[in-house]
């Protein structure tokens, strides 16, 4: 049984150039597609399991990534543009017409990850942003729909894929999560 991650990196992962000066994000919709511009190159890019992430149909994984606030500027068709639940901690915005996600926001500035938007390289219409590096929330993809006796199999395609697989986020992102908890404690 073949096991699909996402359609980006099933064949493979490619590497990034370790130069990308950014490019731009462009939404599914054939007429009038939203364009976001983003200056630089994404960090933290990991293939991701939660039911929240926009990913294209058939995908179990999103690979999403982050990026400054200040790097992100809509272009075009912004009037497309919609937030997904306002109630959640991510403002995602998609496109009214096609669903896609073209970036989420974080507004708590007390947010461990306050600053930086969440993007979905794919959606880039150049190539050579840095590479997924792991999976997270890889439990979660029960949620939508896998079955417990696929886990073993998507584990260790991920794996195969250099993906090492984690059931939050990698150690470097809850280490900056905790930090950012102790730091807010000796403030208060
Ligand atoms: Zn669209
Ligand atoms: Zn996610």
């Amino acid at each position: 049984m073949t096991v699909h991650i996402h359609p980006s990196v099933d064949g493979g992962v490619k590497k990034g150039t370790g130069s990308f000066a950014g490019g731009t994000l462009v939404c599914k919709c054939s007429d009038r597609p939203v364009k976001v511009a983003i200056k630089g190159d994404v960090a933290h890019n990991h293939a991701c399991g939660c039911t929240k992430c926009w990913k294209p149909s058939g995908a179990t994984f999103s690979v999403v990534a982050v990026v400054p606030r200040d790097n992100v500027k809509v272009t075009e068709n912004g009037d497309k543009l919609q937030v997904v639940d306002a109630s959640a901690t991510i403002q995602r915005y998609a496109c009214k017409a096609c669903g896609t996600h073209m970036y989420g926001r974080i507004e708590n500035t007390g947010h461990p990850f306050f600053g930086l938007d969440f993007i979905h390289p794919e959606l880039f219409q150049e190539g050579g942003w840095a590479a997924p590096g792991f999976a997270a929330f890889v439990s979660s993809v029960l949620e939508s729909g896998v079955q417990p006796a696929e886990m073993d199999g998507i584990r260790s395609r991920l794996k195969e894929l250099g993906l090492e697989p984690y059931d939050c986020l990698s150690p470097p992102l809850m280490d900056a999560i905790s930090s950012h908890v102790a730091k807010a404690r000796k403030a208060a």
